[in-house]
C-alpha cells in the first residue's frame, strides 16, 4: 500500500511562514453562545490503512500533499489554538498513526505551553509498535476503533482490516499505560447490531470504556449511512435485552458519550447520539482539517481557512484573530432531521 509523505515546509518553495513570538498572553475563546472553546481534534491526514464502510467508499481519493498542512504548519496553528485557552487536543484521520514523523509530532505538540491533554483516536492497525514510543512523547490516551470481535466481520466492516492487529495495538495501548482505554463502535445496521452484546460483555471484566456511536451522515455514502443509522434508543435496548438495566455511571455535559455501567462491571459502556440527541450544550470543540480549515461544526459545512493565510504569511497575531472570529460563529444544532447534512467532506476528513 502506498503510504503518504509528509511535506516539510523547505519543500513548498517560496512559502515563509511569519516568526513564532517569544510568548503570548492566553486569552480564552468563547462562541457567540457563551460556550467556551478549548478542545481542539487535528486531523493529521485524510488518507488511512482501512476503508470502514460507514466511513468512505473504497475507491476514496485523498488530496495530494501540497494541500496539507506541514509539521510546522500544524504546529504554528497549535500555539495560535493555545494562545487561545485550547488545552486539550485529540490527534485523528483519516489515520493519525500513518503520518511520518509521528512520534516527533506528538512531542512537539505537547511540549506546547498551555496543552495540558493530548490524545488520539486511531484505528490500532499500527498501534502494536507505537503505543510506547507515542507514549514516551506525550500521548496519554488512545480512543481505537473496533466495530466487532469476529474477524471476518472485522474484515467485511474495514474492507481491509486483521483484527489480530487492533488486538495487539490494544494490549500495546495498555502496557505502555494509556488508559483508560477506550474502545469505539459504530453501529451499522445489518452489519454489526448484535455484535454490540460481545462488545459490552468486554466492560464485565476489563476496566475499558465501551461506546457504541450513531452513524452519521456524510457526503456521497450519505445515502447507505442515513437508511443504516441505527439509534441509540435501539442500541440502549438491545445491550439492555442481553444484561437488563444499566446503570447511569456519572454524566458530564462536556463529553459526547453518556455513561452507563451493566451492574456490578468493571468498566463502562457509553452511547454517542449525535445524529437522534446532539449534545450541543456542552460542545467546546473545534476541528482543524489536515488540509488546514477550521471546521466549527463536525455535522455542518462551516470552516475558516487557516492555511492559505498562513502560507501567504500571515502574523501570528492575524492567525489569532482568524480562529478566534471562526470560533465565535461556531453554530449550534445540525438539521439532519430536515436532510440538511455535511456534504463537503467524508468522515475521514474530519475525524470524528
Ligand atoms: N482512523 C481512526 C479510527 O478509525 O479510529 C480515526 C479517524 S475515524 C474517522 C474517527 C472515528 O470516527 C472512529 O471511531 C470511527 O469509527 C468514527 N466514524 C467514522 N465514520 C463515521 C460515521 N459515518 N458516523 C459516526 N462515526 C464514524
Ligand atoms: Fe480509516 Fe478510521 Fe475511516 Fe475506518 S473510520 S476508514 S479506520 S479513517
Amino acid at each position: 500500500m502506498k503510504l503518504p509523505i509528509a511535506l516539510q515546509s523547505s519543500e513548498l518553495g517560496k512559502v515563509t511562514m511569519a516568526p513564532l513570538p517569544e510568548s503570548y498572553a492566553i486569552e480564552p475563546m468563547h462562541d457567540s453562545y457563551g460556550r467556551r472553546i478549548n478542545y481542539l481534534r487535528i486531523s493529521l491526514t485524510d488518507a488511512c490503512n482501512l476503508r470502514c464502510v460507514y466511513c468512505m467508499p473504497e475507491d476514496m481519493t485523498f488530496r495530494p500533499r501540497q494541500e496539507l498542512m506541514t509539521d510546522e504548519e500544524l504546529l504554528f496553528l497549535v500555539r495560535v489554538g493555545a494562545s487561545l485557552g485550547v488545552n486539550k487536543i485529540r490527534l485523528t484521520g483519516g489515520e493519525p498513526t500513518i503520518r511520518p514523523h509521528l512520534v516527533d509530532l506528538v512531542r512537539e505538540i505537547a511540549a506546547v505551553p498551555g496543552i495540558k491533554d493530548l490524545a488520539m483516536t486511531t484505528n490500532a492497525i499500527l498501534l502494536d509498535k507505537l503505543a510506547q514510543p507515542l507514549a514516551d512523547a506525550g500521548l496519554r490516551r488512545v480512543n481505537i476503533s473496533i466495530d466487532t470481535l469476529d474477524g471476518d466481520k472485522f474484515h467485511k466492516i474495514t474492507r481491509w482490516g486483521n483484527i489480530d492487529d487492533v488486538w495487539r495495538g490494544i494490549r500495546a495501548a495498555e502496557r505502555a499505560g494509556m488508559t483508560p482505554i477506550k474502545l469505539n463502535c459504530v453501529v451499522v445496521r445489518n452489519f454489526n447490531e448484535e455484535d454490540m452484546i460481545d462488545l459490552a460483555r468486554l466492560t464485565l471484566e476489563n476496566d475499558w470504556d465501551v461506546r457504541f456511536i450513531e452513524m452519521m451522515p456524510f457526503g456521497e455514502i450519505s445515502d447507505f449511512q442515513q437508511t443504516n443509522v441505527v439509534t441509540f434508543r435501539e442500541m440502549r435496548e438491545r445491550v439492555e435485552s442481553a444484561f437488563g438495566p444499566l446503570e447511569e455511571a456519572g454524566y458530564d455535559f462536556v463529553d459526547p458519550s453518556r455513561p452507563f455501567r451493566i451492574p456490578g462491571a468493571m468498566g463502562t459502556l457509553g452511547f454517542i447520539s449525535s445524529v437522534t440527541e446532539p449534545f450541543c450544550q456542552g460542545c467546546g470543540r473545534v476541528r482543524l482539517t489536515a488540509d488546514g480549515k477550521l471546521r466549527l461544526c463536525l455535522l455542518r459545512d462551516n470552516e475558516v481557512d487557516l492555511l492559505s493565510p498562513l502560507r501567504q504569511g500571515a502574523t501570528f497575531e492575524e492567525m489569532r484573530s482568524l480562529m478566534l472570529d471562526g470560533a465565535f460563529h461556531k453554530p449550534w444544532g445540525h438539521s439532519l432531521s430536515e436532510g440538511t447534512f455535511a456534504e463537503n467532506r467524508a468522515m475521514n476528513q474530519l475525524g470524528g
